[in-house]
């Protein structure tokens, strides 16, 4: 492959971060390479990855073959205690979807980690309204969100969709979404090199929601947003700050299908998470 098409490639990449608001990539991952078919190059210049409005400067676009300036998109991870950018608070629901639709765009050609791009079947983005109060954060898809394109779909989903349903809610009026956006192979746990490629995804998502309420659903969801190793019944019980959004740390579903007894613990995370929304506690069915 010639050095012009590998800088075509990687610019495009880089279009598509930035034209989706996504304002850094972890280090190591800036400098690996997209996996590229073997084809020949196309002849005419090749659809933007970015379309539609957006709050981030559009990048210029011009022959990427021609660029020779560095591409500079890398600023820090979101700080826990920096507050939601406020532009971002005044956008309707339309707007807010448009922005989740172009990240998801740059989502779904994203070759960060090598070994799950060639192993998934597609990306799986996150699913609900782009408004919502409470966002449910999970760790990462597997098979059957692989295969569905959804998260929180296979039998942890169900039992997640019945904890929603038993606070009143549906699925589509929250949001769902995980930390990684590709099945690790065999469901292997995520290594630390794959959260942090994936961590500017999730924050530009939750940074898009600005929900008033996280839920984080098990030990990596915990650990990836709120950077902390603490156990889960340490941080059960009280509301964590994350940016304007409070955190409700809870045991994750695909635990609790091993550990029924744990239901009742998530439960009462939900009821503080009700009482604290003003919500009426619903009567669980029997
Ligand atoms: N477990 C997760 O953490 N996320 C999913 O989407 C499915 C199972």
């Amino acid at each position: 492959m010639d050095v012009t098409r590998i800088r075509r490639i990687l610019l495009q990449q880089a279009e598509g971060w930035q034209a989706s608001g996504v304002q850094y990539v972890h280090k190591q991952a800036a400098f690996s390479l997209p996996q590229v078919e073997s084809s020949p190059p196309p002849t005419q210049p090749e659809t933007p990855v970015s379309q539609g409005p957006s709050e981030m400067p559009k990048a210029k676009q011009q022959p990427a073959a021609a660029a020779s300036k560095p591409i500079e998109l890398s600023r820090k991870p979101s700080s826990a205690s920096e507050p939601w950018p406020s532009e971002l608070a005044k956008f309707s629901q339309q707007e807010r979807q448009q922005r989740l639709d172009q990240l998801r765009e740059a989502v779904s050609g994203c070759t960060l980690c090598a070994e799950l791009a060639r192993t998934r079947t597609q990306t799986v983005f996150g699913v609900g309204s782009p408004t919502a109060r409470i966002a449910f954060f999970g760790e990462a898809p597997g098979a059957d969100e692989d295969r569905q394109g959804e998260p929180f779909v296979g039998r942890a989903g169900k039992l997640l969709t019945q904890i929603i349903e038993a606070c009143s809610f549906q699925r589509e009026d929250v949001y769902i979404l995980n930390t990684l956006k590709c099945r690790p192979p065999g469901n292997r746990n995520p290594t630390t090199e794959e959260n942090e490629n994936c961590r500017p995804y999730f924050e530009r998502q939750l940074e898009i929601i600005q929900p008033e309420y996280i839920v984080c659903l098990g030990r990596f969801a915990i650990n990836n947003l709120l950077e902390t190793v603490a156990p889960i019944g340490k941080l059960r019980g009280q509301f964590h700050p994350y940016r304007g959004s409070k955190v409700v740390v809870t045991y994750h579903p695909a635990y609790l299908l091993r550990n029924p007894s744990a239901k009742k613990d998530v439960w009462e995370d939900m009821k503080m998470m009700l009482s604290d929304m003003g919500i009426p506690i619903p009567k669980p069915k029997k």
